[in-house]
């Protein structure tokens, strides 16, 4: 891997080890509901991620309430029980979300005593670039951040004719136990928060300073598993008065978990939704995907009929194809009768090769005629590029080689798949 240029130096010194993921391995707490009953001195406990009813002098600082996870309307409650007028909400989420100012002290239209005041009482998330690797092949950037209670992550940047995508994590680890899926093969250590989804955009923006106009939920985790903060981080980045980014350019990959498919139906959100497909047979996709025993196939594809007519969105099939596995004939000729009379687009993925994983692409003539196949059918299909293979490119490839180079990654305390 010569041609892999290391921006910033891997934190080795990070503290970051093997008992420290260990000990932060539980799963996020989920307060989907709101709660402004405890107010412990005066303070507001408040209903966005990190809320709990406990006294705010007791709590670390990773427990406070995060201002960057919450609504305009809920910095307002949260101001309110402080004492303070509504246009304080405006002006904090002002700073948080259209300045993008990471710190109390960077808000300098609030009077020190407030300043101090907050501080004491909630925390604004940053993420720390740990790491950032870019592709001399094309331009791709690979960013790994740590997250305040030492966990990994890795977001990806690529620039196309269009913009600048960034595809993001939404949990740290995976537990869908997909075969050829390298997030997944230490389980799922935690969900991420909303303002942990959102600093990823955030940060790549501030670094690369230029603005982010795509982003893709199909980095390591599966979204729908950690369903109440994505929604809440696709609510936050499309507001107008914030970050203010089109929600028609953001795109959730889903493994298929059709209860949460049906439900996103329903929020009047207006991304597309992308089903990782993999197969044309319930048979084929059980091999390649637990989550295949769980939900079938046809309810799968049920479902996203389902999400279509909801929203009138396109849907997006990914297809990941493996060699000896997925892409014969009559595999084409089944996605044929599955898809029929579908608005979608499948975008095929030769396989990224993962260490741990013995799954090979199938040659470049084997893909280029199953995609013929399939376009003779009627179906809208690509080739995904492959970007950024010099650098990992796979779902998670990143973070596990920087995880095992540390030596965090054994007994990291993962949770094994449950499907
Ligand atoms: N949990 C979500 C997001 C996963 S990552 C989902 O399952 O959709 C985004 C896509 O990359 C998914 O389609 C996933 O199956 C695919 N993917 C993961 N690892 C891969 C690999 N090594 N080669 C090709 N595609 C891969």
């Amino acid at each position: 891997m010569t041609d892999i240029q290391t921006e910033t130096e891997p934190l080795r010194q990070s503290g970051i080890s093997a008992a420290s993921e260990r000990a932060r391995s539980s799963d996020h707490p989920d307060c989907s509901s709101r709660n402004h009953t405890n107010m412990a001195e005066g303070v507001p406990s408040p209903s966005y991620s990190d809320c709990s009813s406990q006294n705010h002098t007791n709590m670390t600082a990773e427990e406070l309430p995060d201002l960057l996870c919450m609504t305009q309307g809920e910095l307002a409650d949260f101001l309110a029980v402080l004492g303070e007028k509504s246009f304080r909400a405006k002006q904090v989420y002002d700073w948080l979300h259209v300045k993008g100012v990471r710190s109390f002290d960077g808000m300098t239209n609030l009077s020190k005593a407030l300043r101090d005041k907050l501080g004491s009482v909630s925390r604004i998330t940053v993420l720390r670039p740990v790491q950032v690797l870019t592709s001399q092949t094309d331009g791709t950037k690979k960013y790994l951040f740590a997250l305040s209670d030492g966990n990994i992550i890795e977001s990806v940047m690529m620039r196309y004719s269009y913009g600048v995508s960034v595809c993001i994590s939404s949990q740290v680890g995976c537990r869908m136990g997909c075969r050829f899926c390298a997030s997944t093969i230490g389980g799922r250590v935690r969900n991420l928060t909303a303002a942990e989804m959102l600093s990823q955009v955030t940060e790549i923006q501030r670094i690369q300073k230029e603005r982010v106009s795509h982003v893709v939920v199909m980095g390591s985790g599966e979204p729908f598993d950690n369903y109440e903060e994505l929604v809440r981080f696709l609510r936050l980045i499309g507001d107008e008065k914030g970050e203010n980014l089109s929600l028609r350019n953001i795109t959730v990959s889903t493994c298929g978990l059709v209860p949460e498919i049906r439900r996103f139906a329903e929020e009047g959100l207006p991304v597309t939704l992308a089903l990782s497909l993999h197969a044309s047979s319930q048979k084929e996709r059980e091999i390649l995907m637990p989550v295949a025993k769980k939900y079938e196939l046809g309810e799968v594809l049920d479902a996203m009929r389902c999400y279509f007519s909801r929203t009138g969105r396109r849907i997006t099939f990914e297809y990941s194809c493996v060699q000896g596995v997925n892409t014969s004939s009559a595999d084409a000729d089944r996605l044929k009768t599955l898809l029929r009379g579908m608005n979608c687009h499948i975008n095929l993925i030769p396989v990224n090769p993962v260490e741990e994983r013995s799954f090979r692409q199938p040659d470049r003539r084997e893909v280029e005629a199953f995609k013929d196949q399939l376009e003779k059918s009627g179906i809208n299909v690509t080739i995904r590029r492959e970007m950024g293979r010099d650098i990992s490119g796979a779902c998670g490839q990143l973070r596990r080689s920087y995880l095992n180079e540390n030596a965090a990654a054994e007994g990291a305390g993962g949770q094994t798949p449950e499907i």
